[in-house]
């Protein structure tokens, strides 16, 4: 493992200079991706940011409702805190799918936020990747591609995003906050992850020396039934194969207000504006969730190894929007 200078702030405002000085700056909170990619020789950070003592892991709700969530929250308290199983059952069954809960007990929600892709070629110096290397090719396009995208991928990554929690989000149209040295802002959630396209290493919306420093959930819409579903390999840690969240409201035997995220299957956590469309106003029932899961693949691009994940996911949101009626 490469030496790196090791820094610890007092302050939000001492770990945005920290990170904004020259020089290749990397925070770490739960430290469970950073970690492992700095002792493969992924990431060579010359100055780590420890910001663990910073005082951003509360939970608390907003006097307009909304729940507010610090960056540093361990992904095990969010998981079982009252008002998230009460409110947001959607993101507590996905952060619970996820990792270990050893890990969970120590990841954050910023840090779950920024996690990085576990294509095995991105963790392999010896492979060309392109989000690692940029212009270096990508091992993946031709090599073993099970676990890889189907929606959002580019000739430059086909990585999917591996992450449970920012399907939930995305499904609750979360808001992401941010402060840097020219403050706050607040970033939509469907902004905030970036497609590859010809820049694969370029990940997210975040500014050189940004700090996620807050997640905001707006209450669900009223009456609003929300379900998880993650399809994998084995019933434990484990990444997805194909994974569903859908937030969804009823008007009787037709659906309401409808939104539905997936997993697994693409580049970044994808929220399925083609499906929702189909939902909108249907009747709840089989025929409606089998046009919807298949608007929601139509601009599904299979690679050598992954077309049986096109069936799988259709199959998932099937299921899940089932279970959502029932
Ligand atoms: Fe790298 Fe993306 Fe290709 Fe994987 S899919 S090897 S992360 S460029």
């Amino acid at each position: 493992m490469r030496a790196f200078a090791f820094h610890r702030p007092p302050s939000v405002a001492d770990a945005i200079d920290a990170h904004s000085a020259s020089g290749t700056n990397s925070f770490v909170a739960g430290g469970t991706t950073l970690i492992d990619l700095v002792k493969l020789d992924v990431m060579r950070p010359e100055r780590v940011i420890d910001i663990n003592r910073l005082p951003l892991a509360q939970i608390e709700t907003l006097p307009d409702g909304r729940l507010k969530i610090g960056a540093l929250v361990r992904n095990s308290d969010l998981a079982w805190h009252a008002e998230v199983k009460a409110r947001y059952p959607v993101l507590s069954a996905a952060l619970l799918s996820g990792a270990s809960p050893q890990l969970r007990n120590m990841a954050t929600t910023a840090g779950n936020l920024m996690q990085r892709t576990r294509c095995p070629y991105f963790r392999d110096n010896l492979s060309p990747c392109n989000k690692r290397a940029p212009g270096s090719g990508c091992a993946a396009l031709d090599g073993y591609n099970r676990m890889h995208a189907l929606l959002g991928a580019s000739e430059a990554c086909i990585a999917t995003h591996p992450s449970d929690m920012c399907v939930a989000l995305a499904a609750l149209d979360a808001t992401i906050v941010v402060q840097g040295s020219a403050g706050e802002r607040a970033i939509p959630f469907g902004e905030f992850h970036l497609l590859p396209g010809d820049t694969p290493e370029k990940e997210h919306a975040l500014g050189a020396g940004e700090l996620i420093t807050a997640i905001v959930l707006a209450p669900p819409p009223a009456g609003a039934r929300q379900h998880y579903l993650k399809l994998r390999d084995r019933e434990s840690f484990e990444f997805a194969l194909a994974s569903v969240a859908v937030v969804a409201s009823l008007d009787g035997d037709r659906f309401g207000d409808v939104r539905l995220a997936l997993g697994g299957v693409a580049t970044k956590p994808w929220r399925s504006r083609a499906a929702e469309e189909v939902l909108r106003g249907a009747p709840a029932n089989d025929a409606t969730f089998r046009a919807a899961a298949e608007a929601a693949l139509r601009d599904a691009r299979p690679r050598r190894h992954n077309a049986f994940k096109v069936t799988l996911a259709q199959q998932a949101i099937r299921r899940a929007l089932a279970e959502v009626v029932a």
